[in-house]
């Protein structure tokens, strides 16, 4: 048996695939770590998610990331789930046992890993200000509570699924002592300490209209989305003031996340996600 034959396999799972950073990132943390794994990327068809896994595990395969559009459907899928990714209702990250597959979600946690250890902005105490109501907004909502902020205000293009978010994630508030509350882009009083834009504007070079004062004098503005060059609402950010950092730190650290689930080893992130920003 070869070497490749005896490591364990990986996959991220997707429609499209290709250009997803994670097999890099994969070989990168393995090769670190001593950790004798494979991770490759599958092109599952839009109606062929769940063949695609069955089909990897009776290869011998050992877990998988999960990205656009299939999240739920692996949600779904898993027989077990972790909290935060029964919280968020969608799951990026599967592990393959012996007993069934677990699924889990990291984007959260990757991106509160992000903000607090990398950027050394702190979210106990603040006033945090989320930007989006869709997928990426509701997996990062209970790490983001976890840490204790002291107000989370959640503002959405459409208003209802900002309430149907604070609705969701209203019985995990009693893991924090603050308020939980939907607002209006234009209705946002006040300055918050933390803004994230999780809304897929700046995909069409959108800023989401708010007013420039949420951002409070010391405001770390952090955009999910990344790009080789600062993205519209960075740059929106960083004219009024506010330290700026967009998501690809969220991205190395939910993949550390996902490491650590399959393997029992964290990888160290500074180096990769500095080779990953040269090459952005
Ligand atoms: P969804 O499609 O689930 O949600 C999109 C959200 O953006 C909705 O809240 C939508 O509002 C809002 N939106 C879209 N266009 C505009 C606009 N022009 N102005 C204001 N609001 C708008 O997407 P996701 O939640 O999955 O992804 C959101 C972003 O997060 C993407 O840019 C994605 O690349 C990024 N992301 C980054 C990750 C990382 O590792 N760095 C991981 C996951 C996501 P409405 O409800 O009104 O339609």
């Amino acid at each position: 048996m070869n070497a490749v034959a005896r490591s364990a396999r990986y996959a991220v799972i997707g429609n499209p695939v290709a250009h997803s950073k994670s097999p890099q990132i994969h070989a990168r943390f393995a090769a670190q770590t001593g950790q004798g794994l494979t991770y490759e990327r599958l092109l599952a068809p839009l109606d062929g998610f769940a063949a695609t896994v069955r089909e990897f595990i009776r290869q011998g395969a050992r877990g998988a990331n999960v990205t656009v559009p299939f999240k739920l459907e692996a949600h779904a899928m898993a027989d077990r789930l972790s909290e935060r990714a029964r919280a968020a209702g969608a799951v990026n990250t599967l592990k393959f046992e012996a007993d069934g597959i677990l699924g889990d979600n990291t984007d959260g946690v990757g991106m509160v890993t992000d903000i607090v250890r990398n950027a050394g902005f702190a979210m106990a105490g603040k006033r945090i200000l989320l930007l989006g109501a869709g997928g990426a907004a509701r997996g990062v909502l209970l790490p983001i509570l976890s840490e204790n902020p002291l107000e989370v205000v959640i503002a959405n293009r459409t208003q209802a699924k900002a309430l149907e978010l604070v609705q969701r994630f209203d019985a995990h508030r009693g893991t924090f002592c603050g308020a939980l509350r939907a607002s209006e882009f234009s209705n946002l009083q006040g300055n918050f300490d933390i803004v994230i834009n999780a809304t897929s504007a700046s995909l069409a070079a959108e800023v989401p209209p708010v007013p420039p004062a949420v951002l409070g004098p010391h405001a770390l503005a952090y955009d999910m989305m990344y790009a080789g060059q600062p993205t519209v609402f960075m740059r929106f950010a960083a004219g009024h003031g506010a330290a700026v950092r967009d998501g690809l730190g969220m991205l190395v650290e939910q993949a550390a996340e996902s490491f650590y689930i399959w393997r029992g080893v964290r990888p160290e992130t500074a180096q990769i996600y500095a080779e990953l920003r040269q090459l952005a």
